[in-house]
């Protein structure tokens, strides 16, 4: 889609700081980082939103969490913990609307979110 974001910065159109990419998805830092890792593994595919998954998607879906885990260990977070993001609609705070797992380590999080 030629207005997503995301679909942009995979086509090269806008630039990102790519720090992975693979034959399903890129990952790249955040502009606003809210922690001293702060990444965003993307699927190439359009997705709107977790409410537009299908069966298909099962495989794509598991391998961005794969990417993420991968990610945390080369960054060395794997022991000391890291939080697995995906914001869906308002109430959750999305506003680019092209599926994305948020990566954040480095710092402890609190739990309930806010
Ligand atoms: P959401 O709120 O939809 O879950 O997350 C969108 C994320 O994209 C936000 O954390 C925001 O900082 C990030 N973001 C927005 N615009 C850009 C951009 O142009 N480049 C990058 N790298 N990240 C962006
Ligand atoms: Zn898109």
């Amino acid at each position: 889609m030629s207005d997503c974001l995301f679909c942009r910065i995979r086509d090269g159109q806008v630039p990102a700081k790519s720090v992975h990419r693979d034959e399903v998805c890129i990952a790249i830092e955040d502009i606003n980082p809210q922690a001293p890792t702060h990444l965003l593994v993307i699927p190439l595919q359009h997705i709107p939103t977790l409410n537009d998954l299908t069966v298909e998607d099962r495989e794509t879906v598991g391998h961005l969490a794969t990417v993420a885990a991968k990610l945390a260990k080369e960054r060395g977070h794997s022991e000391s913990g890291y939080r697995l993001v995906m914001n869906c609609n308002r109430d959750a705070g999305q506003t680019v609307f092209h599926l994305h797992l948020h990566l954040l380590g480095g710092r402890p999080f609190g739990w309930p979110p806010g």
